[in-house]
């Protein structure tokens, strides 16, 4: 059993999985590229099981990406909500 290593494990990386997110989520009918190794084709499944926070799991058959990354929902965050 092996522990799989993380590949988005920068915060650059992170970003720029979170720019496919929201790609993705513009046009869900459009290829997107994987935020790794930039190959076309990469599956993006909605996991999302929290209120300020969706979770989108990334699957790409040219790296073996599979890994979830967390995005903030809304189009502008707020430090404080009351
Ligand atoms: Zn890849």
């Amino acid at each position: 059993m092996t522990y799989p290593s993380k590949l988005i494990g920068t915060p650059e990386l992170a970003a720029c999985a979170m720019a496919t997110v929201r790609k993705w989520q513009a046009d869900t009918r459009v290829e997107q590229f994987c935020p790794i190794c930039s190959a076309p084709g990469v599956k993006i499944v909605d996991k999302s099981s929290r209120p300020h926070m969706s979770w989108y799991e990334f699957t790409c058959q040219a790296c073996g990406l599979h890994e979830a990354v967390a995005v903030p929902t809304g189009a502008h965050t707020t430090d404080h909500d009351s």
